[in-house]
């Protein structure tokens, strides 16, 4: 280690884990594991059965269908939106949680994202994308009859074929190996194309510090359920800016994305702003779980969970090189910090059954078979004690399976 050689490793994991004051937050969440697997499935707070129990006994079942306008309910896809925004550098009004899925909610950008440009014949998407990207960006091409470029080279694809792209859908942080992309630079290069960008955010938001409105991002989009911790399937979130707000036209034309929803007319008028994006009735009780998870990331800012999360997964590589550093040699994210985002990913024989026996150990992470186990760093709930204890895990699960 490179503290004081003297110092036994354990007690200073105590030590670091007193010294930051962001531990004592891990107290609020609901899990008996070691919780590494944040960019998956966050854990709930404690407290949110009893915030579920306010709104369904304490408003559903006494207001019923009311409570949709007496509760709030009915706003609240814009006031979670809102609410997020700091944590994606976004401005109140350009960000909606409309109630979908985050690939529904990808269809519905990348589908405006053409529309923005029906001259142009290129979807570029990574190679390295999530799955769901790469079908939903497929579809898309299929049903606005647009050519669908499935790039390896990223940059040089932009650079070459540009003035063919409609749009460009990339990810700040790479699913697989948390390696990160610049969103400001790849967006003025989109840009400089005359193509519209497109980010799929569900990798960084909440643990990376996002930038969307001074980076001129077009449109983005991201999950709920990984670092945001809004709880399984919770709904995904849509940004457009103020300056596309009004031209953009989406294909999932639901009433709630009318102008007047209420007075049921025949045809669609869209509304203005980011109301625009919202579809149908939302799933309210995710929304209140999601609205619930929010509350300690904005009391600690994005800043400070950055902080944090590069603090723990600097020390987990640490820990590892004490206690085997032959396992550092797997490393299939960037050395440097400042080039990952909240998660690492180590190579190992067999990811699988590096999981399962570090499950058998209280440690949670996921593997990606074969042979890459992903280690995340949610900073409110994770501590430098249990970094220390995972390693130690670790290094049993691999000699345990030699
Ligand atoms: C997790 C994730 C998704 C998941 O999509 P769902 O519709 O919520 O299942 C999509 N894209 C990326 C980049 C993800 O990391």
């Amino acid at each position: 280690m490179t503290t004081d050689a003297h110092v036994d490793p354990g007690t200073e994991a105590r030590r670091r884990t007193e010294a930051d004051p962001l531990s004592r937050y891990a107290r609020e969440y609901a899990t008996d594991v070691i919780h590494l697997n944040g960019n998956s499935l966050g854990p709930p707070r404690a407290s949110l059965t009893g915030e579920l129990d306010r709104v369904v006994s304490g408003q559903w079942a006494r207001k019923h269908v009311r409570a949709w306008f007496e509760d709030g309910w009915l706003d609240l896809p814009r006031t979670i939106g809102d609410k997020l925004s700091p944590l994606l550098g976004a401005h109140p009004g350009q960000v909606v949680v409309a109630g979908e899925t985050t690939s529904t909610t990808l269809f519905n950008a990348l589908v405006a994202a053409c529309r923005l440009r029906p001259d142009r014949a290129l979807l570029l998407v990574e190679a390295g994308a999530f799955p769901t990207d790469l079908y939903i960006a497929d579809s898309v091409a299929r049903l606005l009859d647009r050519e669908l470029l499935i790039s390896q080279g990223f940059d040089d694809d932009l650079r070459e074929r540009g003035p063919e792209v409609a749009a460009a859908l990339t990810a700040p942080v790479d699913f697989r190996t948390g390696e990160r992309r610049d969103i400001a630079a790849t967006t003025a290069a989109c840009h400089a194309a005359g193509a519209i960008s497109v980010w799929d955010l569900s990798h960084a938001a909440g643990v990376l510090p996002l930038d969307l409105a001074a980076a001129r991002v077009d449109l983005a989009i991201g999950c709920g359920y990984k670092y945001l911790g809004g709880g399984p399937g919770a709904p995904a979130f849509l940004y457009v800016p103020d300056r596309l707000q009004s031209l953009v036209d989406f294909p999932l034309t639901g009433w709630h994305g009318h102008a007047r929803p209420f007075e049921m007319g025949p045809t669609f008028d869209p509304a203005t702003g980011i109301d625009r994006g919202r579809t149908g009735t939302p799933p309210l009780l995710s929304l209140i779980a999601l609205d619930h998870a929010l509350d300690p990331l904005l009391d600690v800012g994005i800043h400070e969970l950055r902080r944090r999360s590069l603090d723990l997964g600097e020390y987990f590589l640490e820990c590892l090189a004490y206690r085997r550093p032959e396992l550092l040699r797997g490393l299939a994210s960037p050395r440097d910090p400042e080039r990952r985002g909240g998660h690492l990913a180590l190579r190992v024989p067999d990811a699988e059954a590096v999981e399962s026996a570090l499950l058998e150990r209280g440690v949670l992470v996921d593997a990606r078979p074969p042979d890459l186990v992903r280690i995340a760093f949610a900073p409110l709930y994770v501590t430098h004690e249990q970094v220390w204890r995972a390693t130690g895990a670790l290094s049993d699960s691999v000699e345990g399976l030699r």
